[in-house]
């Protein structure tokens, strides 16, 4: 059954039709027309969508399929409709858009042989991503920017692209680029005039320029294949347009021209991780500072010296770099609390004592005056918190682990 109107005809996107079989398709309903210009999904090429209206009553075409066994085309439908007449309307964008991506992989296709001797194995079309798989995974960058060229080169010379049926024993004999496998039948052959003989039932464009445009976005290896993802037409444009408005963002906020913008970013990025560095470096000074202060402030606990602060909106590892300082001086038990949302008792204590003072064993009675917050720790070192606590509250934690500490410094002398 030849009901492929489209087979001669790409361009007729509405036309009048008869519903000749009225069917169900996993649940929703489907109709077959006597002919269609409908493009069911094969070949890599995804269905059309569009609507069917008899009299006042309307159904969108959301599926188009190939049915087995008859190869008749079937149009599933949002609604019922009867047999009988029917104006139909394809959805000409996606159309066009599909025509023009599926004639330029034909070329792009043609272009890697030529260039590359790289056969195409498959084809993607959808409306996120168009690709072709390349039977050579080792593609150089300078191949592939020169299949480009090619392409682009066959959109500009406006070759005609045109459509015919020949026999299989006949297309044997002719330098096909691709022979579905097979025996007898005829054959739809697409010719892009002295370029490109291939086997396809898709759309395709009537002549090349009206591909627009072929740009090659990105190429990856598959196994032992590559994978070329491009895009044509309307896409590349729509593609370009982003772009330039995303290029001339950058270049205004960057004071720069195009050609200078990978270098300006370079400089940026360099700049930030210096200023950080130094950013850094200074920050250690200060906590140094920060610490000597401390320790001059600290208070006696039997040979050795008590720190004992309240840090307000301090980070967490800023305010353990300082108890490390402080500890590092050496005979020192430094008891820092950070108040705030996620507020931390942060103990620690020097490797060389005093050995009374245990801070895994300090620090939980310590994080029970903040409500049973969790935490722990070793002899030199103890951390806990997580939940919203006051200065005040804090204070009090460190209250707690003072009067303990102090009570052993008693003990021990
Ligand atoms: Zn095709």
């Amino acid at each position: 059954m030849n009901d492929r109107a489209y087979y001669t005809d790409s361009y007729t996107s509405q036309f009048d039709a008869s519903i000749v079989e009225v069917l169900e398709i996993d649940g929703r309903p489907a109709v077959r027309l006597d002919h269609t210009y409908f493009y069911p999904t094969s070949g890599g090429q995804p269905h059309d969508t569009g609507r069917l209206r008899q009299g006042n009553r309307a159904a969108q075409v959301v599926d188009v399929v190939v049915r087995e066994g008859d190869e008749a085309i079937l149009h599933v439908l949002d609604a019922l409709l009867t047999p009988g007449s029917v104006d139909a309307a394809i959805d000409w964008p996606r159309r066009f858009d599909h025509m023009q991506h599926h004639t330029g992989q034909h070329i792009l296709s043609q272009a890697f042989i030529r260039v590359a001797e790289a056969e195409t194995i498959s084809f993607h079309l959808s409306p996120q991503s168009v690709t072709i798989d390349l039977d050579r995974a080792d593609l150089s960058a300078e191949e592939v920017r020169a299949a480009e060229q090619l392409a682009n080169e066959v959109v500009w010379q406006n070759r005609p692209v045109t459509a015919r049926e020949v026999a299989r024993e006949e297309a044997a004999t002719l330098p096909l680029r691709k022979l579905p496998p097979g025996r007898g039948g005829r054959l739809r052959l697409i010719d892009i005039a002295d370029f490109d003989l291939t086997a396809c039932g898709g759309t395709h464009v009537n002549g090349t320029a009206e591909v627009g445009l072929i740009k090659v976005l990105k190429t990856e290896r598959r196994g032992s294949a590559s994978r070329v993802e491009f895009c044509c037409g309307a896409r590349a444009f729509a593609d370009y347009r982003a772009k330039h408005d995303a290029i001339q963002q950058l270049s205004a906020a960057l004071t720069t021209g195009l050609a200078e913008l990978p270098a300006s970013v370079d400089r940026l990025q360099d700049e930030s991780k210096t200023l950080r560095a130094e950013l850094k470096r200074q920050q250690m000074a200060l906590l140094r500072l920060e610490a000597d202060d401390l320790l001059r402030a600290a208070e006696p606990l039997g040979a050795a010296r008590l720190v004992r602060r309240v840090l307000n909106s301090r980070e967490t590892a800023e305010a353990r770099q300082l108890a490390t300082l402080l500890a590092a001086a050496g005979g020192v038990v430094a008891l820092l609390g950070v108040a705030g949302e996620r507020a931390q008792l942060i103990f620690a204590r020097s490797a060389d004592g005093p050995a009374f003072a245990h801070m895994g064993e300090l620090v939980k009675p310590a994080l029970a005056v903040l409500g049973g917050a969790r935490g722990g720790g070793g002899a030199t070192s103890a951390q806990g918190g997580g939940s919203p606590a006051d200065e005040a509250t804090i204070a009090a934690a460190l209250d707690v682990a003072a009067a303990q500490l102090r009570a052993a410094a008693n003990l021990v002398e």
